[in-house]
């Protein structure tokens, strides 16, 4: 893997450090509500990318379950020391994808969104560009995904039906 391509990162007391081995498979911009309340801000910008490319190099996270809007709830990990969070898991994937919280790499301006999603509850200050695709509320990953995320994403569901 091009060293390029990997992103690390950690917390704010940087017991917790991490490495994102390649780079990511997509990268959501959430304008939920949800996702506002939990940033305390106006979206969540999150990399998709399979568990098994994250590597912890330093320190241990705690997994706090949190609910999510889908029901199916979502498990956050944080550092268990200043409790930022690091990355999170949705029920629906299980730990097969980690949504990585990109304000938590070295150098977040490397990955900035794929695409724009829950538009709909956008704070409407925020301007998008024009240039990223936005949607209302969700998308078709076989409609946006470059091929290679989607032929990683295939490999990811092959092996999750041989276990
Ligand atoms: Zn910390
Ligand atoms: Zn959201």
């Amino acid at each position: 893997m091009a060293e390029a391509s990997t992103h690390e990162g950690g917390c704010t007391c940087r017991a917790v450090r991490y490495r994102m081995e390649s780079g990511p498979l997509f990268v959501h911009c959430c304008h939920c509500r949800w996702c506002q309340r939990e940033t305390g801000a106006s979206f969540a910008l999150n990399a998709l990318i399979e568990a098994d490319r994250v590597r912890l190099l330093q320190g241990e996270v705690e997994v706090i379950d949190t609910p999510s809007e889908s029901g199916k709830g979502q498990k956050i990990s944080r550092c268990p020391t200043c409790r930022i969070a690091l990355w999170s898991n949705y029920g629906g994937a299980g730990d097969t994808v980690r949504f990585v919280r990109v304000g938590t790499l070295d150098d977040p301006d490397r990955l900035p969104p794929d695409v724009h999603i829950f538009t709909a509850s956008k704070q409407p200050w925020v301007v998008l560009p024009a240039a990223t695709p936005a949607v209302a509320e969700y998308y078709k990953a076989a409609e946006l995904w470059p091929k290679e995320s989607l032929e990683r994403r295939a490999a990811l569901q092959a092996r999750a039906r041989s276990r």
